[in-house]
């Protein structure tokens, strides 16, 4: 990784757009500057583009669409951007927040209408944090789905994307991008100039030293998204001048099957669903979301919890590949009873029991008041787990990170001063997100939202930088 200056370098083509990572940030920023009349290039490290994308489950928050329209669902921008607010607590960049949460609906459509995605509103639970349903996916609910959409979009569009290709050096002249080099796995070197770069190469959460320095609490976690995603963007940014901002801010997941490392739904406690240690207690709220959950989790003995909730939740979570494979590697327990369970589980029985009776009796309270137990969750209204029940062990997990380089509504990445640099973006995880400093700040979807949203914007700034000006 390394910044050099532009002068006497001979490149070895010229690209007017050319964006470093091949992710949903970085397809769906080609994609759009390609709509825009742009000549694009992706750089890929990997032989197979997939990032931490082909690992999520590909949701994409989004409010006011036409999938929510027709579900009658209530939804808008403002409403979104204030949940997003709350949840970070008031630490993201408001212009920032306002401009993803007005484009992010925009592009999903625009994805399905001129690409073919066939986006759908998550319809049968909500998330934490979320004042309305509001999640999109595709038909498998896997980001799996989502990698293979669009690059078969890109392809389409006639977007070079160029694997195997690992950027390791930006040329600049004083604030401006020049162009790249990239390593090839014969271990030459390639040179490309460009008018405008995107930095789409996620964030640093396969990268030990940056997590260990800002992210401490999960410094011994498993990371569960992309290895290549080794932090170049806030190192070129450090090097370069750039701002950094929110470099604690990530995501963690409180619910990774262990030892079989498949993602277990939240839905599984949305729906009523709890988590209990090794000694068949609670130990924490839930409903706070998934996120701050990691860090509880690994403080259970032996760093895992189990996840328990019943058919009925099984049959909402089974829309998800992830969850049906978790119970093809057979990760998920059945019993008729608690203390059958228990011993499947190899807890202890009369604990299990005690535990669940405990919140069945907060959630058949009439009085909203007395359905909060000691952590601070609220049962009132929550379904009764029924028989037969289920139980899956987990751990908590680093998903990705959330700080990065600061931007400005359209995507530019920003000096020290404020100040955008003028051929310079980046998008999805490369950027600062709006989660703000702390793993709480993480409203599901903030990943896949900065991704999309903030790909198609900086795509289309990028694009315009390139654009040959309108006949006179
Ligand atoms: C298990 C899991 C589940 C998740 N579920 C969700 C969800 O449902 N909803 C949601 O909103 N978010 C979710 N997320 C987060 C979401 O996956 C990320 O926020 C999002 O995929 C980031 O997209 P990206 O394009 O920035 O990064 P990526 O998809 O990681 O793409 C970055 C690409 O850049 C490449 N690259 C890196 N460095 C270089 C380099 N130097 N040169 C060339 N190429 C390089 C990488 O190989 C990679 O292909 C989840 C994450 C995980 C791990």
């Amino acid at each position: 990784m390394s910044v050099e200056s532009a002068a006497d370098v001979t490149f070895d083509a010229e690209i007017p757009v050319v964006i470093i990572g091949a992710g949903a940030a970085g397809l769906v920023a080609a994609l759009t500057a390609r709509a825009a009349g742009a000549e694009v290039l992706v750089l890929e490290r990997d032989a197979l583009p997939r990032g931490s994308t082909a690992l999520s489950a590909g949701l994409v928050p989004a409010a006011g669409t036409r999938w929510q329209r027709a579900a009658g669902i209530e939804d808008a921008p403002a409403r979104f951007a204030a949940d997003i607010m709350a949840k970070a607590h008031g630490e993201p960049d408001p212009a920032l927040v306002d401009s993803l949460t007005t484009r992010c609906g925009p592009v999903l459509e625009w994805l399905a209408d001129a690409h073919g995605l066939p986006f759908s509103v998550i319809e049968d639970f909500t998330y934490p944090g979320h004042g309305a349903r509001r999640m999109h996916g595709l038909p498998t609910r896997s980001g799996a789905e989502l990698m293979d959409r669009l690059l078969d979009a890109a392809t389409r569009a006639g977007i070079d994307i160029l694997c195997d290709a690992r950027v390791t050096t930006l040329h600049m002249d004083g604030q401006q991008v020049r162009g790249i080099a990239y390593n090839r796995p014969d271990g030459s070197l390639e040179r490309v100039a460009c008018t405008a770069l995107v930095l789409a190469c996620n964030g640093y959460g396969g990268n030990r030293d940056l997590v260990a320095q800002h992210v401490p609490a999960l410094s011994g976690a498993l990371y569960f998204g992309h290895p290549g995603n080794q932090g170049e963007a806030v190192l070129w940014g450090d090097a370069i001048g750039a701002q950094a901002r929110d470099l604690s801010g990530h995501q963690g997941h409180g619910s990774v099957a262990h030892p079989a490392g498949i993602l277990i739904t939240w839905a599984t406690i949305t729906e009523g669903g709890i988590q209990v240690n090794t000694e068949g207690r609670r130990f924490s709220n839930e409903m706070q979301g998934y996120s701050e959950q990691a860090a509880f989790v690994l403080q259970q003995p032996n760093a895992v919890a189990w996840t328990v909730f019943d058919s009925r939740i099984a049959g909402i979570a089974r829309q998800f590949e992830d969850f049906r494979q978790a119970e093809a590697a057979g990760a998920i327990l059945s019993a008729e009873d608690p203390a059958t369970l228990a011993s499947l589980m190899r807890v202890p029985p009369e604990a299990l029991t005690a535990t669940l009776d405990a919140v069945e009796n907060l959630k058949r309270q009439d009085d909203p008041d007395r359905a909060t137990d000691a952590f601070g969750r609220n049962f009132h209204g929550a379904p009764s787990l029924q028989p037969p029940l289920c139980a899956v062990r987990v751990t908590g997990a680093l998903f990705h990170t959330q700080g990065g380089l600061a931007v400005n509504g359209e995507g530019a990445v920003l000096d020290r001063a404020g100040t955008p640099f003028p051929n310079l973006f980046a998008a999805g995880g490369a950027a600062c997100g709006v989660s703000g400093r702390e793993a709480s700040g993480y409203l599901s979807g903030n990943g896949l939202l900065a991704a999309v949203a903030l790909g198609a914007l900086a795509g289309d700034a990028a694009a315009a930088l390139v654009r040959p000006p309108p006949p006179r």
